[in-house]
């Protein structure tokens, strides 16, 4: 039996070329059950456009095709995942319903 060949690890040049990040928004089949006390929110003015949240959401609900990120709050289970790894505290994590849940 062939041994499996080592292969040089490369730092991709490009996000859509890190091997996480796959699953794209729109494959979840189900949406939330409501049970979400949480959500993020994007400081857009703050983001820098890393993609960092992008490539680590669990759930692959952030979207990255227009010109500005946007979260399918639909799928979203407010983990917390996104706000945690932004460097630059550009997600905060606002109560759902609540006065500072701006959208
Ligand atoms: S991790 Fe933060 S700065 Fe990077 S794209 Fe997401 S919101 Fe923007
Ligand atoms: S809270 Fe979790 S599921 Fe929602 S966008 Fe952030 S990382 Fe994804």
């Amino acid at each position: 039996m062939d041994r499996p060949k080592i292969v040089r690890y490369e730092k991709p040049g490009k996000v859509e070329n890190y091997p996480c990040g796959a699953i794209r928004v729109g494959t979840l089949v189900q949406d939330n059950a409501g049970w979400r006390i949480l959500k993020p929110v994007i400081d857009h003015g703050k983001c820098v456009m890393c993609l960092r949240c992008f490539l680590l959401c669990p759930d692959g609900v952030i979207d990255k095709s227009g010109k500005i990120l946007e979260i399918d709050y639909r799928f979203c289970k407010g983990c917390g995942i996104c706000a945690r790894e932004c460097k630059v505290e550009a997600i905060e994590m606002v109560r759902e319903g609540g006065d500072e849940d701006a959208g």
